[in-house]
């Protein structure tokens, strides 16, 4: 079920339901190489949900898109939100899920420049006590790990690369151009900062060093099959993943004890 779809009248039900579940795709809006919209993973997340809702009833929240990227400030068409601001919107954000009474928010990552921001975000809960529990799913995980068998070196694929591009032509194919896909090597890591890389330095502009352009591996093995596989694959993760937490109580309960001893920390 789609929040935005649902009628006033129709939203009580539906949270009871759901079991008080809700799932909200964490995207953004960013340059994809020369051949995907901007929206790329706002419609993959999509993608994935829709999957999910199919097999599981869930409440969706509409597309949100105001997550990390500020990498990609320099590439028109971005849309990047202060880190305060991106914090503050996503803590309002849950306080209205839970206030409307569905106090199991699964965030899932759809996009990969958020995983720093949702395993940060996902600690900071231990600051102040609340009403819900955030939980994290990362479908990519699923896709990428040794769960499919992808036609295409692994090394090829990269942001932009065959799997993005795979899932847009399964998803979207009027939004894909393939002739556009470069046949050079634009896709390729300029590893510009190599020489802190080998040394196990990490700095903030380490990916405008590796891929400025924002494209990755070569998107020219992408098919619309193995699109159709990968969201496949992640929406089945997902959904095992929803009914564990609709079954679990005891992140709540371990994290009502936890604020009670917080209080007066002791031994
Ligand atoms: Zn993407």
């Amino acid at each position: 079920m789609r929040w935005e779809e649902l009628t006033g009248d129709q939203f009580v039900a539906a949270v009871d339901e759901c079991e008080g579940v809700c799932l909200i795709a964490l995207s953004v809006v960013e340059r994809h190489g020369h051949h995907l919209p901007m929206g790329t993973d706002m419609y993959e997340g999509r993608g994935i949900l829709e999957r999910v809702a199919a097999q599981e009833k869930v409440i969706l929240f509409p597309d949100y898109i105001f997550t990390q990227i500020p990498e990609a400030r320099h590439l028109a068409g971005t849309i990047s939100i202060d880190g305060d601001l991106m914090i503050q919107l996503l803590d309002n954000v849950c306080r209205e899920i839970a206030r409307n009474g569905l106090k199991k928010i699964v965030f899932v990552n759809a996009h990969g420049g958020n995983n720093g921001l949702v395993a940060f975000y996902n600690m900071r809960q231990l600051y102040k006590p609340s009403d819900y529990v955030v939980y994290l799913v990362n479908p990519f995980f699923a896709a990428f790990g040794s769960e499919l068998q992808l036609p295409w070196p692994r090394e090829e694929d990269g942001h932009a690369g065959p799997g993005e591009t795979s899932m847009m032509r399964a998803l979207r194919p009027d939004l894909v151009n393939m002739e556009l896909v470069p046949d050079d090597d634009e896709g390729k890591a300029r590893n510009r900062l190599a020489h802190l890389r080998e040394a196990g330095v990490q700095t903030g502009i380490w990916w405008y060093a590796d891929h400025p352009t924002h494209y990755a591996g070569n998107a020219a093995h992408a098919t619309a099959e193995a699109g159709e596989q990968m969201l496949d694959v992640m929406a089945a993760a997902v959904v095992r993943a929803v009914r564990a937490i609709k079954a679990d109580t005891e992140a709540k309960r371990l994290q009502d004890e936890f604020f009670a001893r917080s209080g007066t920390p002791s031994v």
